[in-house]
């Protein structure tokens, strides 16, 4: 039913950059056969699933939607990968991004980009908005995507999707192409709670191949899920209710909240004073991260190489200033920059010092709530091409999102309305390892 869907509608979303459909179709059949045969079947037996094309897949090519690994088939499988295999799923086909992550509509892709299902003048969001749109369009049920500043929550509101990013460590990054190693975080698009609270059951969980990757039990993210909010205490920052943010989206978080009070929860006006500095402090982390993690990609080892080069450094240049798309150019010279001898400490290491600031807003307001309410971002869908020639008006997309992975906690964007005919998202805040408790009030809205 998935590939006739992806028959209608994949000309006009593109959401993939590879369809896998020949070994689905074959899994799904061993998944029949096994039903037929009363064989007792994992959780997620037979569910099509889509995988953002940075998470490495054993002999299926994993491109990061770049030029330079358009030919890259890794030898191995992402924990994330295994994992879901392990749970039953079937893998429909790799989703496109911006190029290595980094953008906020999917436009950065050095490939091809992708179209809003509600809109097709519109982008899907970034980067992961080829597995939104995926989940969206009905071209799978779920969907992995990647959010280091807001790539798996933002192209989820904006597709009207639900979409989780889990707490720092809680998923394995192993196999997961690195953009900004501190901050990316692996997580899943679904069309409700329920399947989220099912993905995670099945991508959580400690792995020894990935250092940061958190020890301790997963929980059974489906005891969550129970029609109760009733003497929660949710604070609603006012930081992100106010300049910047589109007024109807405003009024449908506001509903959103009156929802929950209604319901029992109780709400207080708060405040993370220093969320105005995320977004500066985000765009030194993450370019200074990624100026060091792509630094491999040399021509040498994997992916695309320049052969028209009179000796190696030459070969490392052209291969790199070919290979590589502008937006990823740019971050790497923004990185580079500020981790450069002299500029380190001004830049750099100041960054460092707000991400422990920001931190901090959030560890006290968490003494007093269990969850914060927010937009998930500024303003639905924006039209394709709209922001492309302005790199800083497309970074302001993420204003809502970028302090959640500097503070490492987890982040759930959930449908809350329309506004003229797009969605809207709801973004659930919570303490780390709280994805529970995200689960619990996201799910009050079904
Ligand atoms: N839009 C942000 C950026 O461009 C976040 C991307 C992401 O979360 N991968 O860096």
């Amino acid at each position: 039913a998935v590939f006739n869907r992806i028959d209608r509608v994949e000309e006009r979303v593109k959401a993939y950059v590879t369809l896998t459909r020949e070994q689905a179709l074959e899994q799904a059949r061993a998944v029949d056969k096994k039903m037929a045969a009363g064989e007792e079947l994992p959780p997620l037996a037979g569910i099509p699933v889509a995988i953002k094309d940075n998470m490495c897949t054993r002999g299926v090519r994993t491109t990061c939607s770049s030029k330079i690994l358009y030919n890259f088939i890794p030898p191995y499988n992402a924990t994330v990968v295994d994992k879901l295999q392990a749970a039953g799923t079937v893998m429909v086909g790799k989703t496109n991004l911006d190029e290595f992550a980094m953008g906020s509509s999917t436009e950065n892709s050095g490939l091809f980009t992708t179209a809003n299902p509600w809109d097709l003048e519109r982008v899907p969001g970034g980067s992961s908005g080829g597995s939104a749109a995926a989940v969206a369009a009905g071209e799978a049920v779920v969907a992995l995507g990647s959010d280091t500043g807001g790539s798996i929550r933002q192209p989820a509101a904006l597709c009207g999707v639900v979409g989780m990013k889990p707490t720092y460590g809680a998923v394995s990054r192993y196999g997961l192409v690195a953009f900004a190693s501190s901050l990316d975080q692996i997580g899943p698009f679904s069309r409700d709670v329920t399947d989220c609270a099912l993905m995670l059951n099945a991508i959580c969980g400690h792995d020894p191949l990935d250092s940061t990757s958190a020890p301790g039990e997963v929980p059974d993210y489906t005891t969550f899920l129970r029609d109760d909010v009733r003497g929660l205490k949710m604070g609603v920052p006012a930081e992100y209710l106010g300049e910047g943010i589109d007024p109807a989206v405003k009024e449908i978080i506001r509903q959103a909240i009156n929802l929950l009070a209604s319901l029992g929860a109780e709400i207080e006006e708060t405040t993370l004073p220093h969320s105005r500095y995320a977004l500066p402090t985000y765009y030194l982390i993450a370019p200074a991260e990624a100026s060091s993690n792509l630094a491999r990609y040399d021509g040498v080892r994997y992916g695309y190489r320049a052969f028209e080069a009179e000796d190696v450094v030459d070969m490392f240049m052209k291969t790199r200033s070919q290979g590589f798309g502008p937006e990823v150019k740019r971050r790497i010279m923004l990185g580079t920059y500020a981790l450069s001898a002299g500029y380190y400490d001004a830049y750099y290491l100041k960054a460092l010092k707000v991400r422990t600031l920001i931190k901090q807003d959030f560890d006290r307001a968490f003494e007093r709530f269990d969850v914060l309410l927010a937009p998930t971002s500024p303003s639905p869908a924006f039209k394709r091409g709209e922001k492309t020639d302005d790199p800083l008006q497309m970074y302001m997309s993420d204003i809502c999102t970028l302090a959640v992975n500097l503070a490492g906690i987890p982040g759930l964007s959930i449908p809350a309305g329309f506004v003229e005919g797009l969605p809207v998202g709801l973004q659930l805040m919570g303490k780390p390892f709280g994805e529970g408790t995200l689960l619990q009030v996201a799910y009050t809205f079904e």
